[in-house]
């Protein structure tokens, strides 16, 4: 990776009393440092890709602790690291992307939770949901109900989000629950301030080990008979345990208010979001104070039977804001108050949308409706009118438009290596027909999207070739499955590739060998090639990725027998290979690998340098591609193969004809696609390609010269 987090890491070290400034993921990564974890894991994703990305570059500081850092491999080994703190009392964090990590790990959280931990253990979860969400929508709470671990969702204020991370920890070792703190997309991204403790040395560490195991304890394993103890410890003893911690240290927070014959049951996460539509209301101000008594759930699981009553008791009726579906706090809250016998009026999804982000807009509706209900003097005319005008402007705005606007999805970036591979897959899909494609988790899953609008299923990362095991024998042509190297190492590795040798499957795998997990961030992955090799593939400006056979030497270890290394940019090569594997007699596996550099890591590495040869006034050459105004024929065909954003329409300069030409724009990288499009599909002879030369050599300007010279001979101005 060539993003340096030099500044963040400053913050890490920052003492008791100084004031920490910035983002609510970085400074969850120094609470952890502050409350002695002794060692660190977990993998990449959005939101929290932050946390390990900075923890890996800064070895230094954390091996000056002591504390073991690792990128786990998936979520999966994550969880399983945790199990250092079922018999040591030592305290660990991980982090991943929720649902589909929490779906990864599910298996060692089972067997994690079961017999408890003795050292404090959190899970930092990003909870991909709502706008922005890349992930399927389903909530992590199951997770936590099922297997009785803490659910912590703290108010995204800085100062709370770090005070919970070490609640979190000391409840997990009062409790022997492991504890998981979700963060949203926004808590991640909030900015703020607050005041810094000592980082803390953990008592056991790398630095200080531990003599000997710890003693052998069957109770301690996942295995019966002591699971059915543990079912019967997690109800009868840790639970409670849990309940007198988060009552003790107040971890939820109660706001009393001057209406208090009703009340507002909050997720911690979510409070932000409803004080700002009671504020449009008159019931709150801009400093959160609030008219209407709040409890705002920092933990809402487990939740605290006493305490929901407690608030319930002598109100009317109680809104429970909770966001997703199913309404699972909303339903033990119900029971709640029946098991207490209170007669209060419950509302929740029969008022909120059941599904979706909820937005101050999306609770100021669902308000509409409690506040007239609960409190009639209440004007509420303005936010009725403030709703409607926000919906008559969008119907306006839609009216005004003579079409939908174009959808504007994401894409790969210019230059992707793996766009190349798509425009193959295109033009070998001519010859061979139509082929199902399985397609998979990466930035590969941009060609789900035009012009390419190729993949018919996506089960999980690194999934894909598992996935088309139920298709390929009812399918007359062979099914195409497509996986990143990310996904190859996170999971593809043994759920497709050794399961596909196993039972003799007739299957193509095709792998885009970039060199890192780029979708999630361009992290480092096992056959990321060294800094020594990256350094020589930007003088060179050569392939990374050609120098190392990782997956190759993987493969073929394992027993592949039908493997094909094509560079990416190769579209014509590329093409015929996929059309070999679709076709070949050989029956097993075959395992196309396409290898290009990821381009957006490569242009952080070469732009740099670039740079400091012009700095230094030596002669830098790029390339560029453009498109000869006059032979382009306006078809298009072209842009219907690449979907490069720099290849692009404008008018067309000969007034005789009316259909735009295609241009290539400002951004260029010049990687080479146009051209070889052009040749593999024969397309129009429009292209062509230049070279911008800076800091020329003297023999270079002559010649520049000569030519200018001949043109103004052959075609005078
Ligand atoms: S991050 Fe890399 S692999 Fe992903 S779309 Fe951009 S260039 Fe392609
Ligand atoms: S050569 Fe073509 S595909 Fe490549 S960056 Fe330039 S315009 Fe885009």
């Amino acid at each position: 990776m060539e993003v340096s987090f030099s500044k963040e890491i400053e913050q890490l070290t920052l003492g008791e009393g100084e004031v920490f400034h910035g983002e609510g993921i970085l400074a969850i990564t120094k609470a952890l440092l502050q409350s002695g974890v002794s060692y660190i894991g977990g993998y990449q994703g959005a939101p929290v890709s932050h946390l390990l990305d900075v923890m890996v570059q800064a070895k230094e500081l954390v091996a000056g602790l002591g504390v073991h850092v690792e990128a786990c491999s998936n979520e999966a080994s994550a969880a399983a690291m945790l199990g250092a703190s079922i018999h040591y009392p030592v305290r660990g964090a991980v982090t991943w992307k929720s649902i589909v990590g929490t779906n990864v790990a599910a298996d060692a959280l089972a067997n994690l939770a079961s017999p408890g931990v003795t050292g404090g253990v959190l899970m930092v979860i990003g909870e991909d949901y709502g706008e922005g969400a890349s992930v399927v929508q389903e909530r992590t709470h199951a997770y936590a109900m099922k297997s009785t671990l803490l659910l912590l969702d703290p108010r995204p204020e800085l100062q709370t989000m770090v005070d919970l991370v070490g609640h979190a920890f000391a409840m997990s070792e009062a409790s022997n629950m492991p504890a998981m703190m979700e963060l949203r997309i926004r808590a991640c991204h909030v900015r703020g301030s607050f005041t810094c403790k000592d980082n803390r040395r953990p008592v056991i560490s790398a630095l200080s080990p531990m003599a000997e195991p710890g003693s052998f304890d069957y109770g301690r394993l996942a295995h019966p008979p002591s699971t059915f103890r543990h079912e019967k410890l997690k109800v009868d003893e840790r639970l409670p345990a849990a309940r007198r911690y988060i009552v003790e240290h107040g971890l939820n927070e109660l706001h009393e208010g001057r209406h208090a014959d009703v009340g507002i049951i909050v997720q911690g996460g979510i409070a932000p979001a409803l004080l700002r539509a009671l504020q449009q209301f008159g019931l709150a101000d801009a400093f959160g104070n609030s008219d209407l008594p709040l409890l705002v759930l920092n933990v809402t699981y487990p939740l605290v039977p006493e305490q929901v009553a407690a608030f319930a008791q002598g109100k009317r009726a109680v809104l429970v804001v909770e966001e997703g579906s199913p309404e699972y706090i909303e339903h033990e809250i119900g029971s709640h108050l029946r098991r207490h016998d209170l007669q209060t009026a419950l509302h929740g999804k029969d008022m909120l949308p059941a599904t979706g982000e909820l937005t101050a807009e999306a609770i100021m509706k669902a308000l509409l409706g409690f506040v007239s209900r609960y409190l009639p003097q209440q004007n509420v005319q303005p936010v009725a009118s403030l709703l409607a005008a926000t919906d008559a402007r969008r119907q306006q705005a839609a009216s005004r438009l003579d079409a939908a606007l174009p959808a504007r999805p994401p894409g790969f970036c210019i230059g992707c290596p793996e766009r190349p591979v798509f425009s193959a897959i295109k033009l070998a899909q001519q010859d061979i027909g139509p082929v199902h494609v399985a397609a998979d988790i990466g930035c590969h899953s941009f060609a789900t999207f035009e012009p390419f609008s190729l993949g018919h299923s996506i089960l999980g990362y690194g999934m894909s070739l598992a996935s088309r095991a139920g298709v390929s024998p009812v399918m007359q042509r062979r099914v195409l499955s497509i996986m990143g190297d990310g996904g190859f190492w996170h999971n593809g590795l043994l759920t497709g590739v050794q399961s596909a040798l196993f039972n003799g499957d007739d299957a193509v795998l095709l792998i885009f060998k970039n060199g890192y997990t780029s979708a999630t961030g361009t992290q480092d992955i096992i056959s990321t090639p060294g800094k020594g090799t990256k350094q020589q593939a930007t003088d060179k400006l050569a392939s990374l990725t050609a120098s190392d056979r990782t997956i190759e030497n993987t493969l073929a270890g394992l027993g592949v027998q039908w493997l094909r290394t094509v560079h990416s940019y190769r579209v014509a090569a590329m093409r015929d290979v996929i059309r070999e594997a679709m076709t070949t007699p050989f029956a097993g596996l075959k395992v196309i690998i396409a290898e290009g550099e990821c381009q957006l890591e490569r242009q952080r590495r070469v732009r740099p340098w670039l740079a400091s040869l012009l700095a230094k006034g030596e002669r830098v050459l790029r390339v560029k591609y453009g498109v000869d105004d006059d032979v382009c024929n306006g078809d298009h065909a072209c842009m219907r193969l690449s979907g490069c954003p720099t290849l692009t329409l404008k008018d067309n300069p000969d007034p005789l004809k009316v259909d735009p030409v295609a241009t290539v724009i400002d951004g260029c990288v010049g990687c080479g696609l146009c051209g070889e499009n052009a040749h593999a599909a024969t397309l129009c002879p429009s292209f062509y390609r230049v070279e911008v030369v800076q800091n020329p050599r003297w023999h270079e300007r002559l010649a520049d010269q000569l030519r200018r010279l001949a043109l103004r001979l052959v075609q005078p101005a």
